[in-house]
């Protein structure tokens, strides 16, 4: 299915990958559980394949992620940002996964530009901008991890689909689908996670990895979100935490402790728009989440430099944390959100 509608360019990155190259897989800025999942299935499934192969992280990533196969091999740019660079210059393949604009990455953009790479995108977000070779963006996956599955088996190498592969890519459908539940969700996915099991993925022992590990005060920050910052906004079936960077400190905040917060305030009866704003280092990140028809990829880039999928986007602002709400309430009128 999605990679036999771009034959053309399968045909030609099967050909770049028949003998041994230099290759570079790069995912999105604090990578999630399909940015990683998907970068180390396709790097563990290109070893396999005999080429020499590095993947990039503009960033570091949620510990819950840490127990991954190939984990300790990443290149974060933020730690180690010459040995990136070099690492792009002399690539001559550049994967990127999980993300349709170059500004997705932040500072290894320009790096990612100038390189003589041939660059290949496999990606699900909607409306990619015109940055690579050859171009695999199929918006109505669930997740890059179901792509990279497809395009193992386009390369007729599902048979190399071992539990590490397995495993990495089980975990991105997992967390791109919220466990197998949002609408993004099909019977041909539902498939192809049990190949995935059958091939060595241990669905228990991966859930556990990414929702049972938290540290404490993870937890401690979760009940004080919901219980001491959750405004609702009934007559706008809207909600919001806001968290600033001084609370966030106070619970030890470590990268992907917020994550998921904004799901919980999804789960209100009755509310339809949901937002999480957290203040880090001058910057205000915001999480949207919505149901049904409400697109918060929309809100997200006319409003707040963002972008994202209909129902789950992000964005920034540059405001302080209170003018950014002030801002985001000021909009609620004007967004049909009113029953
Ligand atoms: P999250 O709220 O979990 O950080 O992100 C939800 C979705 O929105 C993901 O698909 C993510 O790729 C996208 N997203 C998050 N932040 C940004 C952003 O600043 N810009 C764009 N274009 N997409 C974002
Ligand atoms: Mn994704």
């Amino acid at each position: 299915m999605y990679f036999s509608s771009a034959t053309a360019h399968l045909t030609a990155v099967r050909k770049l990958l028949s003998t041994p190259k230099k290759i570079v897989i790069v995912t999105h800025y604090k990578p999630d559980g399909d940015a990683m999942g998907s970068s180390l299935a396709l790097y563990h499934y290109l070893l396999l394949k005999n080429h020499q192969v590095n993947v990039v992280a503009p960033s570091d990533y949620p510990e819950f992620l840490w127990w991954m196969d190939g984990h300790s091999q990443v290149v974060n740019f933020q730690a180690n940002p010459d040995k990136a660079k070099a690492l792009f210059e002399q690539a001559e393949i550049i994967f990127c996964l999980d993300f349709n604009s170059p500004d997705r990455i932040e500072k290894l953009e320009a790096p990612l530009l100038s390189s003589g790479a041939v660059k290949v995108l496999i990606d699900h977000h909607l409306d990619p901008k015109d940055f690579c070779n050859y171009v695999f963006s199929f918006p109505k996956a669930a997740a890059t991890c179901e792509l990279v599955w497809h395009f193992i088996v386009a390369c007729d190498d599902s048979g190399l689909v071992n539990r590490p592969i397995a495993e990495c890519l089980y975990t991105g459908i997992m967390t791109d689908t919220g466990s197998f539940r949002f609408p993004s969700m099909s019977p041909g996915l539902h498939r192809v996670v049990a190949l995935l099991m059958e091939a060595g993925a241990r669905h228990s022992y991966v859930h556990e990895m990414v929702y049972d590990n938290f540290p404490e005060y993870r937890l401690r920050l979760l009940g004080f979100c919901l219980h001491e910052k959750l405004t609702v906004i009934s007559q706008y079936n809207t909600a919001y935490i806001a968290i600033s960077e001084q609370e966030l400190n106070s619970f030890h905040f470590r990268t992907g402790d917020t994550e998921g917060i904004v799901n919980y305030v999804l789960g209100i009866k009755g509310i339809r728009l949901a937002a999480f704003f957290s203040e880090k280092q001058g910057l205000v990140k915001i999480s949207f989440r919505s149901h049904d028809d409400f697109s918060v990829k929309e809100l997200a880039e006319q409003h707040f430099e963002g972008g994202g999928h209909k129902n789950a986007a992000g964005g920034k602002s540059l405001l302080p944390l209170q003018q950014t709400v002030d801002k985001f309430i000021a909009l609620l009128p004007g967004l049909k959100l009113g029953s």
